[in-house]
């Protein structure tokens, strides 16, 4: 049994909300995998490393979310890697495409400019739906109603630490809104108007930014080193661990709508990691973000290994090639500094 000085008041008095610590009552959560047909054999992978590290021992559901219809080998195979619910979910034309006020002509003569430029995806029509989608609708999908936490989860990426408390537990017990792994760098000419566009929605709708925490609160600073512009800073999205009634919330529906108003998604090609780390770093407290050391993961060339070593026996990743501090593309130093 713990053993408590004398000279301390319970761990319970000091901080009320440590009290919470204890909830083991289930969380409602699930994982969240946009992904195509194709990519059955990256999902797979995925999915092996996670139930390996993680999920065999908390049987969270997968919702498995695609703008086709998936086929039965996908679910075949995908729904035997796992003792957890699998579900299979459509997204519709509604939050998959292009809303009535986009001029598709303008849309095209845009991604042919910006394709000269070798911004990566500059030419995709897709890989625009998708970011639209990841910023404002996934999270409305009826498939989702039912859950309060989502583990976003994508095809050919790499879970290389064992994980042997539930996270969502973690998050719920701990009052955290927004789990990352990789802090990243954006392409600035992917997104040259949205820093404006939401300094717009702040002045256009003061009595939403009236409920969002202070400058000093907020985490403002990991997203503008001047107030005046995007410092190109987000949370890499392909990871997220993170509360959906934080993007269900009015003032982030409203947000969402006016970006989708200005047009950006399909005019320039805004990223939902851009979208959301802005929204996140403004409408939170600095508290409400979880920096998840200890899940060693790789997305493509870009990797996070916990490097104390306290993780070399969880974890199969090489603590050298670790992202964090030395690489020009992190943004965890920028983070790190955000905080009062
Ligand atoms: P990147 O990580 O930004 O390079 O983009 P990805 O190609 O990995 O796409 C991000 C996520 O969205 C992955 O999980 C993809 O499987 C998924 N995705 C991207 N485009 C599409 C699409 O057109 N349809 C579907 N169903 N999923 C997509
Ligand atoms: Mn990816």
């Amino acid at each position: 049994s713990i053993s408590q000085k004398k000279d301390q008041a319970p761990r319970n008095s000091i901080n009320p909300g440590t009290s919470v610590l204890q909830n083991d009552k289930p969380v409602k959560a699930c994982f969240v995998v946009l992904v195509r047909n194709s990519e059955l054999d990256g999902i797979v992978s995925t999915m092996l490393q996670l139930e390996k590290t993680f999920n065999s021992k908390f049987n969270y559901p997968y919702v498995f979310l695609n703008d086709d219809d998936f086929t039965e080998e996908f679910k075949q195979s995908t729904s035997v890697l796992t003792k957890a619910q699998t579900k299979y979910g459509k997204v519709d034309s509604q939050m998959w495409g292009y809303p009535s006020h986009i001029n598709q002509t303008y849309a095209a003569e845009c991604r042919n400019e910006m394709a000269t430029k070798g911004i990566p995806y500059a030419d995709s029509e897709s890989y625009r739906n998708m970011c639209r989608f990841q910023s404002g609708f996934f999270f409305r999908h009826p498939m989702l109603d039912e859950y309060d936490y989502y583990w976003r989860i994508e095809p050919y990426v790499d879970y290389t630490c064992d994980i042997d408390y539930d996270v969502f537990k973690y998050m719920r017990n701990n009052n955290k809104k927004y789990g990352f792994t990789i802090a990243f760098r954006e392409f600035l000419e992917t997104v040259p108007t949205l820093w404006q566009t939401v300094m717009n929605f702040k002045r256009d709708y003061p009595d939403v930014v009236s409920r969002w925490p202070s400058k000093k609160n907020s985490l403002e600073k990991f997203v503008t080193n001047d107030g005046n512009s995007y410092n190109g800073c987000h949370f890499w999205t392909n990871f997220e661990i993170a509360s959906l009634e934080l993007w269900r919330s009015n003032d982030y529906l409203k947000l969402f709508s006016y970006l989708d108003q200005q047009g950006g998604f399909f005019y320039e090609r805004w990223g939902d990691a851009p979208v959301h780390s802005i929204a996140a770093s403004l409408m939170l407290n600095q508290e409400d973000f979880h920096f998840f050391n200890d899940i060693g993961y790789r997305h493509t060339a870009y990797t996070h290994c916990p490097t104390e070593p306290e993780f070399r026996d969880k974890c199969s990743c090489d603590p050298n090639i670790n992202m964090d501090l030395t690489d020009p593309m992190s943004c965890y130093p920028v983070y790190k500094a955000a905080f009062n």
